[in-house]
């Protein structure tokens, strides 16, 4: 489990507590104002802390899945006289490049990033080619 594993996990017990003796000051004193007072800010501290500790959770593993899962949609691109493409490489290990070729919509995938030249295996035409430096 890694440290910030650990620290989510810790903001949700907080949580749990204060969201507890919240409700414990209520049980045991009663309904006064005077309770009601004191327990009243710790609950809702609790309950932001909660929020907070899952949606943290949640929002890094979406977004980690987005990440990891995300490839771009298979579609054509309008020909703008010559031929059209888009790359797109990924944010995270391992490296990978998508290149759509806007004349077939065939999608390739390459292992590390941007190719200096890449040409369709579909319609065998040279997207691009990096001059030489
Ligand atoms: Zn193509």
């Amino acid at each position: 489990m890694s440290g910030s594993d650990h620290g989510k996990i810790n903001t949700v017990i907080s949580a749990w507590l204060c969201i507890a003796i919240g409700s414990a000051v209520v049980l045991y004193s009663g309904s006064s104002p005077f309770s009601l007072a004191l327990a009243a800010p710790i609950s809702i501290a609790g309950v932001v802390l909660l929020v907070f500790g899952i949606g943290m959770k949640n929002e890094e593993s979406v977004d980690y899945k987005i990440i990891k899962n995300w490839e771009p949609e298979s579609d054509l691109l309008p020909d703008a006289g010559g031929p059209m493409y888009r790359i797109d490489t990924t944010l995270v290990e391992p490296i990978r490049t998508s290149v759509l070729c806007g004349r077939c919509g065939n999608v390739h995938w390459s292992e590390g990033g941007r190719p200096h030249s890449f040409v369709c295996p579909i319609c065998e035409i040279e997207l691009w080619r990096d001059e030489e430096e």
